[in-house]
């Protein structure tokens, strides 16, 4: 057993709940203590498919074996094959792989960009991007200068221009904003890190709408909300529409190596040509052996239909709390925004108090408690898991 004791060697940019992961499996973590934690979070869905799920690690264990990493210099046995399957599964026509989440949202970013001079004929260097207020898109500095979060983005200056920040949810906004300049208008179909926000239902068919007719590129960033967290493939499915380019991570990489895409049209995504762009590591063979394994996971829906069927008994479970001590929440798919009454508590003394109970989850933005347990869980799990919610909420209430 290793204790971790606090060197202060570690750079103070997260603010860890006091618990110390030893081992994981499935949907529980065991700390040095030897005590379960229920892990509520999914490391944001990076954890989709829990802790240790045999067909993703037998996956990366074999191709530890085989060969991991030999540059894009050189073609290797899997890329094309992950290429073709991912985009089997999204139904786009190309990929480009890259990473981690801000590196797609940056790919796309440039991708966008070229395509909007090459092709819509922009003038140079006058490309603008419509983003939403409560965006999280990564913390590169370029993605951190069109962030609204004052934590994110002050004191990382100078911001890169071209980037028009719109309120989120309202399509005639975007209207307003859209330019014979605008590349894209670059969007969460369902807000993640502003606490699982939903926006009306006829806002994604009219922002796509709307892009149509005004010759610009709709980018979903799905890297959180992606791969079978809404109880669909992609969120953009629950609605209908098909964005230009999708931006995906997290889950992608089956919590086990950093995995991330930018899928999408072979008109947009063809603009790219060598040396235009790259990673030493986007692409890795590892990388696609796991990314392949996710692919198969969710090819029969099995998993989508699973986020969605647990999602319903969690919003079950989660609508006699308003009122008392949660002032509203948000659910769809397995993934849920709970917002505590601010008198009562902050997020972060609800999630020390859950961590002591044995569950852990996230707070964001204050009062907000995110819920996004890994797809395996059980039932049982998951209403036990909100039931020691509902306890600490009691406790709160009643002193
Ligand atoms: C987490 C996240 C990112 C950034 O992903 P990283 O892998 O942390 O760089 C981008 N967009 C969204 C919507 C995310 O939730």
């Amino acid at each position: 057993m290793t204790t971790a004791i606090p060197t202060g060697r570690v750079a103070r940019n997260y603010n860890p709940l006091p618990i110390i992961a030893e081992h994981a499996n499935g949907v529980w973590i065991t700390d040095t203590d030897g005590r379960r934690h229920l892990d509520m979070l999914s490391a944001y869905s990076a954890m989709n498919f829990g802790h240790g799920h045999p067909a993703l690690v037998a996956a990366a264990q074999d191709q530890l074996q085989r060969m991991t990493l030999v540059s894009r210099a050189f073609d290797h046995n899997l890329l094309e094959l992950f290429a073709e399957r991912l985009t089997e599964l999204v139904g786009a026509e190309m990929m480009i792989p890259m990473n981690t989440g801000a590196e797609a949202v940056e790919t796309a970013i440039k991708v966008a960009r070229k395509w909007a001079y090459e092709v819509k004929g922009v003038p140079r260097d006058r490309a603008e991007i419509i983003v939403a207020a409560g965006n999280f898109h990564g913390r590169t500095t370029t993605i951190v200068g069109f962030s609204d979060d004052p934590g994110a983005h002050d004191g990382f200056g100078p911001y890169a221009p071209g980037f028009i920040l719109v309120p989120y949810g309202d399509a005639d906004a975007i209207e307003r904003a859209l330019s014979d300049n605008t590349a894209a208008v670059l969007l969460e179909p369902i807000q993640g890190e502003a606490g699982v926000i939903i926006p009306p239902d006829d806002y994604l068919p009219r922002v796509r709408a709307l892009c149509t007719e005004r010759n610009t590129l709709f980018v979903a960033d799905e890297v959180q909300s992606g791969l079978g967290r809404t109880g669909a493939t992609l969120a953009v499915d629950r609605v209908g529409v098909t964005p230009d380019l999708v931006v995906l991570g997290k889950a992608l990489g089956g919590g086990i190596v950093p995995v991330s895409a930018v899928v999408g049209s072979r008109e947009v995504l063809g603009v790219l040509r060598p040396g235009q762009h790259g990673s030493t590591f986007g692409g890795n063979p590892l990388a696609c052996a796991v990314g392949l394994a996710v692919v198969d996971l969710l090819a029969d829906g099995h998993f989508q239909r699973r986020a969605e069927r647990l999602g319903s008994v969690l919003a079950e479970h989660l609508a006699p709390l308003r009122g008392h001590g949660v002032d509203q929440v948000r659910v769809v798919g397995l993934w849920a925004g709970v917002d505590v009454d601010p008198a009562l508590a902050t997020g972060r003394e609800i999630c020390e108090r859950l961590a002591e109970r044995g569950v852990l989850a996230k707070d964001t933005h204050g009062s907000t408690i995110r819920l996004s347990p890994p797809l395996v869980i059980e039932e049982s799990e998951l209403t036990w898991a909100v039931g020691e919610l509902a306890t600490v909420l009691t406790e709160l209430r009643t002193g």
